[in-house]
């Protein structure tokens, strides 16, 4: 399947939009506690899930020092650029990488489990060599940048 980022970009926005925390599940009386899944000290809403939430700061935060180290760039990742995107120019990469994180938060939370930086690299990883492996499946515009960001962090770790 072609996935563009602008339309991987809004399956994932929708994955949220229909994603049940636990603060929705609450007022729904399907679960009685509200607490979050992966640190169960505050309220599970959208912003600390995805955001607020230490466990998934780490993992943010982990991910910014690997994209400096891999590709020398500075990349400061908001919640409104995990909400939304990052809605300049020449953010491709970027959006693609917090779509990636963003699915493996959702994917964790679905699963109880607690989400582990190395494992999402591993993630972001896989998705690069799959990407590579379809190159001739895509056009330029819809292939991964040769000197880009992804390129450059599956690189370093295949
Ligand atoms: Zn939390």
């Amino acid at each position: 399947m072609n996935l563009t980022c602008q339309t991987l970009s809004i399956r994932i926005q929708y994955t949220i939009i229909i994603f049940g925390t636990n603060k929705l599940l609450k007022k729904m009386n399907i679960t009685n506690n509200s607490n979050c899944t992966f640190c169960k000290s505050f309220e599970e809403n959208l912003c600390h899930l995805f955001f607020d939430c230490q466990q998934v700061r780490d993992i943010w935060n982990k991910l910014e020092t690997w994209i400096f180290e891999t590709t020398g760039k500075i990349i400061t990742i908001g919640i409104k650029d995990v909400i939304f995107g990052i809605l300049s120019q020449n953010s491709y990469d970027t959006n693609i990488i917090i779509s990636l994180t963003k699915q493996y938060i959702s994917l964790k939370r679905y699963n109880k489990q607690q989400p582990h930086f190395t494992e999402l690299k591993t993630y972001i990883v896989k998705y690069c060599i799959i990407k590579k492996k379809n190159f001739t499946n895509y056009d330029n515009k819809h292939n991964l940048n040769k000197t880009g960001i992804l390129t450059k962090l599956s690189m370093n770790n295949e």
